[in-house]
C-alpha cells in the first residue's frame, strides 16, 4: 500500500491531507507536526483570537482525521530526510518511509537580532502556544510595545488596544505596511491607529531590546528608550526550508518548487508558506506568499499532484486583514504597476486599481468597514485571472458595476 507522508500539520499539510482522500488516495496517509495541538486556523491568533487565545479554532476535529483514516501526529518534528532512501527520521526516533512527501511547514517569526535567550516580556506571535503567552499579559493599562508595522503587528496593537492596554507602534520604515499595501491604504489604517489611541512612531530605527524581571525596554537609535511591561516583535517571517536543504533540495526564498509544486527532488512535492513558486498570470516570476487562503488552495493543488493530476498554479495571490472595524484584502502582485485608480464606495470605503504599463489591472486593493469590499475584490480578482485591460473610466466609476466589466 503506498505511504503518503505530509510533514507540517498546519493549514496547507491537514489541508493537503483531506484532499488526498477527497480524490480517492486509499493508501496510507501520515500528518504530522511539532506544535502539539492538531492543525489549527493562524489568523485569529493576533485577532479577537488573541483575547480567546486558550481554545485554538482547528481546521477539523480530531474525529475527523479517524473517519478519513489520516494518522495525526502531533508534537512531533521531522529531524531529517534522506531524499534518495525515501525516508524521514522522526524526533521520536522512529524512521518514516514514503512513497511520495510533502513538504508543507510553513513559516517561523523572524526574531529581532539578538532576542534568542529572551523571556516573556520579549516575545513573537505565531503560534496558538506563543498567543497564549502573549493573552496572558494583555491586560488594561499594561504597556505594549510593538516592534514593526505590519500585519502582524498592526493586528496585535488592535486587539490590544481593545483589550485595554497602552500601545506603542515603532517602524524603522516611514510608514507602516511598506510591503505590498498602497499608500492610501496605509494612510487609514494609520489614522485608525492613531484614533484608537496606538502611539505611532514611523522612521524610527531601534538601537537594541533589554529585559528586565518586571518591564522591557526598546532603545531608539535616536537615544529615546521607550519602558513596556512586553515587547512584541513582529518583523516578518522565515520560510521553515532547513529540513529540505540538508536533503540537499533547491532553496530559493524557501523551498523552491515548479508550476506544478514539485521541488528539485523526485516524489517531493512542497506548498504553503515554505515554498516559492512561478506565477505563471505575473510572468513566471518566483514569488513565495505568506497567506491563508494560499495555503489552502496549495495544500488541495499538492495533494491533486501527488496523485498524478498535473495541474499548474493559477490562483489570484489574495490576503486580507482585520483592524478595529476595519478590513482590507489585496488581490494580485501590485508592484509592477504604474497606474492606480481609485473607486469610492462611500463610508470612507474605497477601491484602488493597479495597472501596469499595457493597461492590464494586476492588483486591485480595498478597505472598508466589515465586508464591505469583499465582493468588488472578488471580482477584481476575475478580471486579474483573465488578464483583462478594463477601461480606467469605467473602473473608477462606481456606477459601473464590476461584473459588467468581467462579461465584456
Ligand atoms: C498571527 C497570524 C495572523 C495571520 N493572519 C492572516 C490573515 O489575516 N490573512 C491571511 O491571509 N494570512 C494570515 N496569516 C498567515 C497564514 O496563517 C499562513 O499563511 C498560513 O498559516 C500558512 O500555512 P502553512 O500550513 O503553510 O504553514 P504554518 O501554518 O506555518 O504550518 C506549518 C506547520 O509545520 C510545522 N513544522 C515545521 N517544520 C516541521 C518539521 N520539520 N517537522 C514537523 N513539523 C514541522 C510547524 O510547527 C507548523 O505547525 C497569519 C499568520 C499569523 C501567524
Amino acid at each position: 500500500m503506498s505511504h503518503f507522508v505530509i510533514v507540517g500539520a498546519g493549514e496547507c499539510g491537514a489541508r493537503a491531507a483531506f484532499a488526498l482522500r477527497e480524490k480517492g488516495f486509499d493508501g496510507e496517509i501520515t500528518l504530522l507536526g511539532t506544535e502539539p495541538v492538531a492543525p489549527y486556523e493562524r489568523p485569529p491568533l493576533s485577532k479577537d483570537g488573541l483575547a480567546l487565545a486558550l481554545e485554538p479554532k482547528s481546521v477539523a476535529t480530531l474525529e475527523r482525521y479517524d473517519e478519513a483514516g489520516i494518522d495525526l501526529l502531533t508534537g512531533v518534528t521531522a529531524r531529517t530526510l534522506d531524499a534518495m532512501g525515501k525516508t524521514i527520521a522522526l524526533s521520536d526516533g522512529r524512521n518514516l518511509v514514503y512513497d511520495k512527501l510533502l513538504l508543507a511547514t510553513g513559516a517561523r517569526a523572524r526574531p529581532f537580532p539578538g532576542m534568542e535567550g529572551a523571556g516573556k516580556r520579549i516575545r513573537l506571535l505565531r503560534t496558538h502556544a506563543d498567543a497564549c503567552a502573549l493573552s496572558e499579559m494583555l491586560r488594561p493599562g499594561q504597556h505594549m510595545a510593538v516592534i514593526g508595522g505590519g500585519f502582524i503587528g498592526l493586528e496585535f496593537a488592535a486587539t490590544a488596544r481593545k483589550l485595554g492596554a497602552d500601545v506603542t507602534v515603532i517602524e524603522g520604515l516611514p510608514r507602516v505596511l511598506m510591503r505590498g499595501v498602497p499608500e492610501a491604504i496605509a494612510e487609514v489604517i494609520s489614522q485608525r491607529h492613531a484614533d484608537g489611541g496606538v502611539d505611532l512612531r514611523c522612521g524610527q530605527a531601534i538601537a537594541s531590546l533589554q529585559e528586565e524581571p518586571d518591564r522591557a525596554r526598546v532603545l531608539l537609535k535616536s537615544g529615546e528608550i521607550i519602558t513596556a511591561d512586553l515587547v512584541l516583535v513582529g518583523i516578518g517571517a522565515i520560510p521553515n526550508a532547513d529540513l529540505a536543504e540538508t536533503a540537499g533540495l533547491r532553496i530559493e526564498n524557501g523551498i523552491a518548487v515548479n508550476e506544478l509544486l514539485e521541488t528539485s527532488s523526485a516524489d517531493i512535492y512542497a506548498a504553503g508558506d515554505c515554498c516559492s513558486f512561478p506565477l505563471a498570470l505575473y510572468g513566471g516570476r518566483r514569488v513565495r506568499l505568506e497567506s491563508w487562503r494560499n495555503a489552502q488552495e496549495q495544500g488541495v493543488l499538492a495533494a491533486a499532484n501527488m496523485l498524478g493530476e498535473n495541474q499548474t498554479i493559477s490562483a489570484v495571490p489574495w490576503f486580507w486583514s482585520d483592524q478595529y472595524d476595519l478590513t482590507l484584502q489585496i488581490a494580485g502582485l501590485a508592484d509592477t504597476a504604474v497606474t492606480t485608480l481609485r473607486r469610492d464606495l462611500g463610508d470612507g470605503a474605497f477601491l484602488l486599481f493597479h495597472l501596469d504599463e499595457t493597461g492590464r489591472l494586476v492588483a486591485a486593493s480595498g478597505i472598508g468597514q466589515g465586508n464591505v469590499v469583499a465582493r468588488d475584490i472578488r471580482l477584481a480578482e476575475m478580471l486579474i485571472a483573465k488578464r483583462a485591460c478594463p477601461s480606467p473610466d469605467a473602473l473608477m466609476a462606481s456606477t459601473v458595476k464590476l461584473k459588467s466589466l468581467l462579461a465584456a
